[in-house]
């Protein structure tokens, strides 16, 4: 994969002319937050987390993004617990790995960051890719019903400073960041953070949409997507994906694919009722099977790693 492939992935000119079609990246995001009320396949404990990545692996998918769950569901944020994970993942299959941050407001970013450094410290336990949302939002949700917010002060914090701080921790732990936009402005940050060497090319960017009320992103919506992937620097080497809470991720698969964009579905974000509540696997397996009708193959971790800019 040369530069110039690259770099056609961020304009639109070059998208479908390409005599060979990108392949897919298929990032499969396992659990988030989300109870099994409503899809009780989401996994919690590390082998329900290890054994959903082999079945997603085979299904397609070449990155799993995961959060560690107590055994009833609750948030975990236990280093030893995330090491665990990605152990028992690496034991399985050879998926990529890409770890969430710890939810903690006690020294915040220190503690932030803890368990990538603690995983980093060993081959066996280190992630591929961590997250970085390089910008702030209210994520409270809307409910247009009972015509209020269910929560009014739910501020997803990241400032310039937390951003760059978790930039470098990643990359002195050997951990790649993924760039998280949910709105114009985080993509003009991650510009800037490029321009100054804060984060290497080829830069990896998830555009995160947002259904369910959550008004402090973009929607799920062939316009939602568009206004993020416009603002994408063309002069820069990025490759990007698009996830969305809360909402149906058909919905722009069809333009991610057309954009030479990557796919990040799971049930972590969405349960996904109307196809009947499936696995992480089966939802996997039709997001790929999209992709192969365009032609656009999913990828062998090999062949992420080569789009994304990682070693072994
Ligand atoms: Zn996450």
């Amino acid at each position: 994969m040369s530069a110039n492939d690259s770099i056609a992935s961020n304009n639109p000119e070059h998208g479908a002319s390409n005599a060979v079609a990108k392949k897919l990246i298929i990032t499969v995001r396992v659990n988030e937050y989300m109870s099994r009320d409503i899809n009780r396949n989401v996994p919690f404990t590390p082998d329900e987390i290890a054994e959903t990545a082999a079945e997603c692996r085979a299904a397609g998918a070449s990155i799993i993004h995961f959060h560690a769950r107590k055994p009833d569901g609750g948030k975990c944020h236990e280093p030893e617990v995330y090491a665990e994970i990605v152990a028992k993942i690496r034991e399985k299959c050879d998926i990529l790995i890409d770890s969430t941050l710890g939810q903690i407001t006690v020294n915040e970013d220190e503690n932030r960051l803890a368990h990538i450094k603690l995983m980093g410290q060993k081959s066996s336990t280190r992630p591929d890719f961590a997250a970085v949302d390089t910008g702030s939002s209210n994520i409270d949700a809307y409910d247009p019903v009972q015509k209020k917010f269910l929560t009014t002060n739910k501020i997803y914090k990241n400032s310039t400073e937390t951003c760059l701080f978790l930039a470098k921790g990643m990359t002195d732990a050997g951990v790649k960041p993924h760039l998280s936009v949910w709105a114009v402005p985080f993509v003009r940050m991650v510009d800037a953070f490029l321009d100054m060497g804060a984060i290497k090319e080829p830069a990896y960017v998830q555009c995160v949409l947002a259904e369910g009320g959550i008004v402090g992103a973009h929607p799920c919506t062939t316009r939602g997507l568009e206004a993020l992937i416009d603002f994408l620097p063309p002069q820069r080497l990025i490759e990007w994906t698009v996830a969305c809470k809360e909402g149906n991720l058909f919905n722009v698969a069809s333009t991610a694919l057309d954009r030479n964009g990557h796919l990040a579905p799971g049930i972590g974000d969405y349960p996904y009722p109307e196809l009947g509540c499936p696995t992480n696997a089966e939802l996997v397996r039709r997001f790929a099977e999209l992709g192969r009708a365009v032609g656009r193959e999913p990828t062998t971790t090999d062949e992420a790693r080569v789009l994304l800019g990682i070693g072994k």
